[in-house]
């Protein structure tokens, strides 16, 4: 039995969104229960974690029994699994979510028919496909798989038809979309949240800086003039609506010459909102559980200016970061792997000149490592 004192939220999905749920969770007084396929994910640390596959039935039911709400952390969740449930307990994000974001063609065929601007973009699933995509696109394009792919992983850079052919043979001729290459100026993200009741939260613009396909690091609130602002809302609001949306919703963006072109959703907290833990009057992570618990939304709004740098692969010096001011170290209880997201470092400031300052220091301690 959950009382309503102590509600409990099933999070499918145990990495490190789940653990920073679950931290954002205790001084609420909400209990989390997560659902990973790997014994000991960082989430363990904050709750029970159940083992277990998260698209099987069985492991699906048990770790959904008397939680008042499911959400998930990781887009891959099977929508099947994530519709069952629907029957029986609220899953907030609803599938229509999950199945839009786990395929990049519904994903920005959605784009277009919301009249949100996207990159010029064509399904591919033969090698013909492929030529009549790059007759309509041109080049430079990137081909990418529509299913499966993360940090740059599923997608190929295209400028000649070699590289096509290249391209095909790696990733596979079927499930593919191709995508005109777009020259931005800098990515950017908004991460909003929708309440049960249809109340928007909308965090300050983000901006990212990606290596190799993987977000290093990003700084808020990304400076911006006001139309740029308001059309990253707008992208937000037509999608939280459109999906009738409960929960926080992240979209990445192409910032080219003041357009912005959405890139791709993730239905979920996200990698370049976990500067809001410190810089936000909300974090990203509470702003999550009041929404999906069906509780008032608190206010996105920044406090100061942030930045976030990911530690890949290895962790950075402890007590070097510690002593960078403003500096707060996030680790996720992974065991370091080249390429793997092993922690955050996130750092505020009072003016966007220490900032920069101060980001600067902490580039310096781990080059490579952070950033
Ligand atoms: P994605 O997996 O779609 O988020 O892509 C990972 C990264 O690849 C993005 O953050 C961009 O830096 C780059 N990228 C992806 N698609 C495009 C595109 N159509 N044009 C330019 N860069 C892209």
């Amino acid at each position: 039995m959950t009382s309503p004192e102590s509600p409990l939220v099933t999070v499918l999905g145990g990495g490190q969104l789940g653990r920073m749920l679950g931290l954002a969770a205790i001084p609420l007084g909400i209990r989390c229960r997560f659902l990973d396929p790997v014994a000991g994910a960082p989430a363990v640390a904050v709750g029970p974690l159940e083992v277990g596959p998260l698209g099987d039935p069985e492991a699906l039911d048990r770790v959904a029994a008397g939680a008042d709400v499911v959400t998930y952390e990781w887009e891959g969740v099977p929508a099947d699994g994530a519709r069952r449930l629907a029957d029986r307990v609220p899953v907030r994000p609803g599938w229509r979510a999950l199945e839009v974001a786990q395929d990049r063609l519904a994903e920005k065929t959605a784009f277009r028919r919301l009249g949100i601007p996207v990159p010029e973009f064509a399904a591919v699933d033969d090698a013909a496909g492929l030529d009549a995509a790059l007759d309509a696109i041109g080049v430079p394009a990137v081909l990418k798989t529509r299913r499966g792919g993360y940090d740059g992983k599923g997608q190929a850079v295209i400028r000649t038809a070699a590289e096509g052919l290249a391209a095909l043979a790696e990733l596979g001729s079927t499930g593919l979309i191709l995508e005109a290459l777009v020259p931005f100026d800098r990515e950017l993200s908004v991460i909003a949240a929708r309440g049960v009741d249809g109340t928007v939260g909308t965090f300050p613009l983000v901006e990212n800086l990606h290596r190799d396909g993987i977000l290093r690091v990003s700084r808020a609130p990304a400076t911006v003039d006001p139309a740029t602002r308001a059309a990253g809302d707008d992208i937000a609001a037509r999608l939280l609506a459109d999906l009738d949306y409960v929960g926080v919703l992240t979209v990445e963006l192409f910032d080219v010459g003041g357009t912005l072109l959405a890139n791709e959703i993730a239905p979920r907290v996200h990698n370049s909102g976990h500067w809001t833990i410190e810089g936000a009057e909300t974090s990203q992570f509470e702003q999550h559980l009041r929404a999906v618990l069906g509780w008032p939304l608190g206010s996105p709004a920044a406090r100061g200016h942030s930045a976030m740098l990911n530690a890949i692969g290895t962790l950075p010096p402890r007590e070097a970061v510690l002593a960078v001011p403003g500096a707060r170290l996030h680790e996720y209880g992974k065991a370091p792997r080249p390429g793997r997201k092993v922690g955050h470092v996130t750092v505020v400031a009072e003016t966007p000149a220490v900032l920069d300052d101060r980001l600067a220091r902490l580039l310096a301690i781990a080059p490579g490592t952070l950033g």
